[in-house]
């Protein structure tokens, strides 16, 4: 048997933190200003709002909302087998992410609650995946 592994990510200067948190912690944190309280995704060297470069990794509460899906049939990855679904989610907290729902996505369900889940590869890398909400 193989062992697929995750695909190597491309970080940019200010993703390594997000990376690490969620491998030792099993939590999601986003940059959150200490200046004026809003929260920074993708991570970056200053505040949108107020322009501080002050921030703290804040964990998020994992929930949020779908905004929309798609499901892809045709694989690209050998760790991504077909069909496979991308998700933009906004986070309560404000951010909206791109990810995975971890059950297939059928019906109407655009507008749901979501809740973030992580999922260890077998390679160890720690994803945040959503899974739909009661
Ligand atoms: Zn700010």
């Amino acid at each position: 048997m193989q062992t697929q592994t995750t695909p190597p990510r491309v970080l940019g200067l200010y993703d390594e933190p997000f990376w690490r948190m969620m491998a030792e912690s099993g939590r999601m944190h986003l940059q959150c200003c200490t200046e004026c309280s809003t929260w920074r995704y993708p991570p970056g060297p200053a505040c949108p709002a107020c322009l501080s470069p002050r921030a703290d990794w804040t964990p998020v509460s994992g929930g949020g909302e779908l905004l929309s899906w798609v499901t892809f049939h045709k694989q690209y990855l050998p760790a991504y087998p077909a069909p496979y679904n991308v998700i933009a989610v906004r986070l309560d907290e404000g951010p909206t992410i791109i990810s995975n729902l971890v059950t297939p996505p059928q019906g109407p369900i655009i507008g749901q609650r979501v809740a973030l889940t992580v999922v260890r590869m077998e390679d160890g890398v720690a994803l945040p995946r959503f899974a739909l909400a009661d």
